[in-house]
């Protein structure tokens, strides 16, 4: 199934306000042909919003929309050629499947005999070509969900927009469609795909890149290889992934955290302004090496395949994961601790609302 419309999307620094309040602020984004763009943040950071402004929904108060060459800005969303997929199936409940998806098909007026073979084909693509004659209520989340990706891809649209469209399922089923949707993406690789989801999991198996939002602003763009090894901001490095997100003052070719000289790369920041190293967990190492810190063990958690370290350092606390450790640490336990120079990032220091902090740790504990 190839898209009819021209590939791409692109938002020319879009902003969209209700009232004054300002919820999407100079959105410049660019999500190429065939690309999977997340937009991942807390709820509330305006995700929804840029989806809507895609679709049509909601018209921006300045900016551009393009699909592909296309200025769309202010056409009406039938006329878009996009396929949409929200978080409530939201399938007619009075009709049977086939005709769920033949609707879009339909309402462009396309053939019958065309509209046939287009649902056959959209249902075949999600699995569910044995359900034709059901009704939405005789089918699982799981499956009233494909039946609703169905609908959007019969239209065959150049950009599908996916809006947690997997939040409705339990964990299980959640990751099983996980899979399928990437599955889905390899057989359609002209339809460039913009996925909203304050998920991270989500957003790291199925993107090829992460567009992270907070606060109306878009924080920081890049593949999540990129994002989870270089963020470019304390919001990213803990939204994606988790973080230790050290307090420091910077020397020449070192800093000083808690009182412990550190080397690390310090790139263009200045010797005595403050900032904040980002130190991965699972990159910290228990005993000596480089770059030592000793504090005292608070907490112990196994956690299958490692265990979870807190350590406090002078009041501050690091996380350690590690692996294959025979005999931890008890709790009281003074240890030492040690991460190489290369795996740790100086970010700037900001001073993040608490509300920020706060959706940022509920989602990584
Ligand atoms: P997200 O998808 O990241 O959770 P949204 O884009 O849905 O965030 O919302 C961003 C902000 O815009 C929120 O503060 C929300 O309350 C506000 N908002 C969304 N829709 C409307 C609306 N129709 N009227 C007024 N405010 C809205």
């Amino acid at each position: 199934m190839t898209g009819t419309a021209a590939g791409g999307i692109r938002f020319d620094q879009v902003s969209v306000a209700y009232g004054r309040n300002t919820v999407l602020d100079r959105l410049d984004l660019t999500v190429e042909p065939g690309e999977v763009m997340a937009l991942l943040g807390p709820s509330g950071s305006g995700k929804t919003t840029a989806l809507r402004a895609v679709a049509g929904f909601v018209r921006p108060v300045s900016g551009r929309v393009y699909l592909g060459d296309r200025d769309v800005t202010a056409l009406p969303p039938h006329r878009r050629g996009i396929g949409m997929v929200v978080q409530q199936y939201a399938l007619f409940p009075h009709m049977r499947v086939r005709d769920n998806v033949a609707f879009g098909l339909k309402a462009r007026k396309v053939p019958k005999t065309e509209i046939a073979a287009r649902v056959a084909e959209a249902l075949e693509l999600v699995g569910m070509s044995a359900y034709a004659t059901r009704y939405p209520r005789e089918l699982s989340g799981g499956q009233q969900q494909r039946v609703a990706i169905a609908r959007a891809l019969a239209v065959r649209p150049g950009v599908l927009l996916l809006d947690e469209p997997l939040s409705a399922l339990d964990a299980q089923l959640r990751s099983g469609m996980l899979a399928e949707l990437a599955r889905l993406h390899r057989e359609l690789p002209d339809v460039s795909i913009l996925y909203v989801t304050h998920d991270q999991v989500e957003a790291l198996t199925l993107a090829d890149r992460i567009a992270v939002m907070d606060r109306a602003r878009l924080q920081d763009c890049g593949t999540p290889q990129e994002l989870y090894r270089t963020p470019r901001t304390e919001f990213t490095a803990s939204f994606v992934g988790n973080a230790n997100l050290l307090p420091v003052t910077v020397g020449s070719g070192s800093v000083v955290f808690a009182g412990h000289h550190l080397e690390v790369s310090t790139g263009e920041a200045a010797a005595g302004t403050t900032a904040t190293l980002c130190v991965r967990p699972h990159l910290v190492g228990l005993g000596d090496g480089p770059n030592t810190l000793t504090g005292t063990v608070t907490e112990v958690q196994w956690r299958g395949s490692t265990h979870r370290l807190h350590v406090d350092i002078d009041g501050h606390r690091v996380k350690a994961d590690l692996r294959e450790l025979r005999q931890p640490p008890a709790l009281g336990d003074r240890v030492t601790l040690h991460f190489a120079p290369e795996d740790a990032v100086l970010l700037p220091t900001v001073d993040a609302p608490a509300e920020a902090k706060t959706a940022a740790g509920a989602v990584h504990g």
